[in-house]
């Protein structure tokens, strides 16, 4: 299995604080059948920055320490940003790293709360730029929690989508969930990843999570759902079926209320 978004890097975000930390991860990593991993440090997030070159080194040595521990797993890198009006222009400069580094997928995170106005204008120049953004976890973004066609939005432009193997499972509440299923169901999510940060409360997941998924859905939407993660990595077009609107059934309201 290949994992497109894990926090595995030390001490470069609120993933592993230490070496033995990240090596730990990577143990676990394997032992649920993940081969390769994408390292994606938070970007611009208002408490970490891990600029281009920067991520390029640390992958390098992580993978000189995986080699020298005798771990059988290969980390490519990648980045998380925070997405800010700028970063069209900070491509240019170096500054964001695509995955895999010479791919045009970037690993967009919206903030916590809010889907800002510039958003679809700049996932749009993005894609003029020869970019292809993919948002993660939109699942565990409130407003699209609240009104989850923001994402259909702009997915049918052209914008890719991830969800976390922990939302599906549950482990961030029912609520978060019930929208990760919605997404599948309405072909607004492309990938699968763990977006593991330590071996405790966020760890892999994702084997549990492609299980779930096939008892739901069946082998087909899990083996193109690998086999998207594969094309991610390798830089190649990405297999997407037609997004649809989310419907959203309205409570009823009085006496059951
Ligand atoms: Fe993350």
């Amino acid at each position: 299995m290949i994992d497109i978004h894990c926090h595995i890097l030390p001490e470069v975000d609120d993933g592993p604080r230490t070496l033995e930390e990240s090596l730990d991860m990577a143990r676990a990593a394997v032992e649920e059948g993940i081969s390769t991993v994408v390292a994606t440090p938070h970007h611009r997030n208002n408490q970490f920055d891990n600029y281009y070159a920067d991520i390029i080194e640390n992958v390098n040595n992580l993978n000189n320490d995986l080699i020298a521990a005798n771990i059988p797993l290969t980390v490519l890198p990648g980045q998380e940003t925070r997405i800010y009006g700028e970063l069209a222009e900070d491509l240019d400069e170096n500054e964001i790293l695509p995955i895999n580094q010479h791919t045009p997928y970037i690993l967009i995170e919206l903030p916590t709360a809010t889907f800002p106005k510039f958003t679809k204008q700049l996932l749009y120049d993005l894609q003029l730029q020869g970019y292809k953004p993919v948002i993660v976890h939109p699942e565990r973004n409130k407003a699209i929690l609240e009104d989850p066609n923001l994402l259909y939005e702009i997915v049918k432009a052209g914008t890719l989508s991830q969800v976390t193997a922990a939302s599906l499972l549950g482990k961030f509440g029912k609520k978060i969930q019930n929208i990760s299923f919605k997404l599948i169901d309405c072909n607004l999510c492309h990938f699968i990843a763990s977006d593991a940060h330590n071996i405790s409360n966020r760890s892999f997941v994702l084997r549990e999570a492609y299980e779930l998924l096939e008892k739901e859905y069946g082998s087909e939407l899990v083996a193109q759902m690998k086999k998207n993660a594969i094309d991610l990595i390798e830089g190649n077009n990405i297999f997407g079926y037609v997004p649809e609107r989310v419907v959203i059934k309205k409570k009823l309201f009085g006496i059951f209320g």
